[in-house]
């Protein structure tokens, strides 16, 4: 089982799985230096990313975040801000400070390898972290996989082993769509019931309800900071925040005027998802839901629904949550969420599925109709790619997140008005085929900006 407190991670932009698991794999190693009581020998630290990590590492932060992680930060923690003004120390100064206890020095251009001919076996997102000592020993070496979502592993069994070992501690453990209706039939309760009486096996019930409304504050702070900052996002590219223009656009049809039968309702969500996506490409404090890339749908949706739906209280966000967690994991489980791995239908089109069936379960749905909502979203997700131009989670990654939102809402609706019972494509049927599209997929397609609209000219500045 994963908690829903490994799948929506505090972190910060532009992605989980080149900027929040790198960080942490980093982070990790130098942890691995200190237990083995290596770390004050090590005179030279060498890093070597592979893969779509090397491919679109710097468009995505992943060699800041690298650097602050070895220094002992962590995603959750870490001030935005500092991020890449400390990574500028690091560069100019040639010293870094491993673990935050060593100082040692580092030359960037030669120590950290962006190689772009080979691929660590398990994951393209591969990271290689050695450790020498000053007669050139090699003292530690390990590697790390960043599989999406900011989950990190170092080898094959780590995820199976992890799985197994949680599964068995909770309550209702599933794997499937199939499994997890045929529980919420067998006891008689929804998903979000059997979801929170797993979470709270491991922790109380009043410590896993405060954890979630604490995700969704940050969600939250996130749609505010995004719906007010104005200026143009860092990167090259030029892009301009748009999220504070456009509500002035929509002074017309203010959110208190409207409900949500009005199609202006729809252009409300669409700020939401910008904002965020926005508030992620600059490098600020987000909340993975499943990933950074796609962190603006959940977040819009849950807001539309507070925003203009009566009666809307904690209860309701909780239970949003932990509905859109269990799909998630349905997904992790089944096939993948990093979009280096299944391209785009990973991120935007599994965050799409979540909130389609959240919102499902939020207007009253049967397990049948929230799982039929989940998978009438990633039906028409399949086959997205994942090109980002400059190798910036921007175009098409901003928009795309507001268009994923609106499909989540609109199919929500779609799927409560049949009951779900004779679908054709059942849940588990549709993840399956996202995995096999994945695989299919050409790897121009998965996150490493050397196709689609990545290709196209447009005046991008090297940083
Ligand atoms: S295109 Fe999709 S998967 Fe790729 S970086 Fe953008 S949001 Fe992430």
């Amino acid at each position: 089982m994963i908690s829903i407190f490994e799948l929506f991670s505090i972190g910060l932009g532009p992605s989980s799985s080149h900027t929040v698991g790198p960080m942490r794999a980093a982070y990790a190693f130098c942890q691995e230096l200190i237990k083995m009581e290596l770390l004050t020998q090590v005179n030279r630290i060498q890093v070597e990313i592979f893969g779509s990590l090397a491919y679109t590492g710097k468009g995505h932060a992943t060699n800041k975040a690298i650097l602050l992680g070895l220094e002992n930060n962590l995603p959750d923690a870490i001030d935005p801000d500092y991020l890449p003004k400390r990574y500028e120390a690091i560069i100019a100064s040639k010293k870094i400070n491993l673990a935050n206890k060593y100082l040692i020095d580092f030359d960037y251009e030669t120590q950290f390898i962006f190689n772009l001919k080979d691929l660590l076996p398990l994951h393209t997102n591969g990271m290689r972290f050695s450790a020498y000592d000053k007669q050139n020993k090699l003292l530690l070496e390990k590697e790390f996989y960043s599989i999406g979502g900011g989950f990190i592993i170092t080898g094959k069994d780590d995820l199976k082993q992890r799985a197994q070992e949680k599964k068995s501690q909770y309550p209702y453990p599933f794997d499937t769509a199939a499994e997890l209706l045929a529980l919420c039939h067998q006891h008689n309760k929804k998903i979000w019931e059997l979801i929170f009486e797993n979470e709270a096996t491991l922790r109380s019930p009043e410590t896993v309800r405060k954890g979630i409304l604490h995700i969704v504050e940050v969600m939250e702070q996130s749609i505010e900071r995004g719906m007010k900052t104005t200026g143009f996002l860092p990167g090259g590219l030029n892009v301009r925040r748009r999220a504070p223009d456009l509500i002035e656009k929509l002074k017309e049809h203010p959110e208190s005027t409207i409900s949500h039968t009005e199609v202006a309702s729809l252009d409300w969500l669409n700020v939401y998802a910008i904002a965020v996506n926005e508030e992620n490409a600059a490098g600020s404090r987000v909340v993975t839901a499943p990933t950074n890339g796609a962190a603006g749908v959940l977040p819009a949706v849950l807001h539309y629904y507070k925003a203009f739906y009566n009666n809307v209280g904690d209860d309701e966000v909780i239970n949003f949550m932990l509905t859109a967690s269990a799909i998630a994991t349905l997904y992790k489980k089944g096939a993948s969420i990093s979009a280096a791995e299944v391209g785009c239908q990973g991120e935007v089109g599994v965050a799409s599925s979540m909130a389609a069936a959240a919102m499902a379960a939020a207007l009253g749905g049967t397990v049948e109709q929230i799982a039929s909502a989940a998978e009438i979203a990633m039906e028409h997700n399949l086959g997205l790619t994942c090109d980002p131009v400059g190798g910036l989670v921007q175009i098409p990654c901003i928009e795309r997140n507001a268009i994923g939102a609106v499909k989540a809402v609109n199919i929500a609706r779609l799927a409560l008005l049949e009951t779900g019972q004779y679908k054709k494509i059942s849940l588990d049927k549709v993840i399956e085929t996202m995995l096999r599209t994945g695989r299919d997929m050409n790897h121009h397609y998965k996150e490493t900006s050397l196709g689609g609209l990545a290709k196209i000219k447009v005046n991008v500045i090297e940083c």
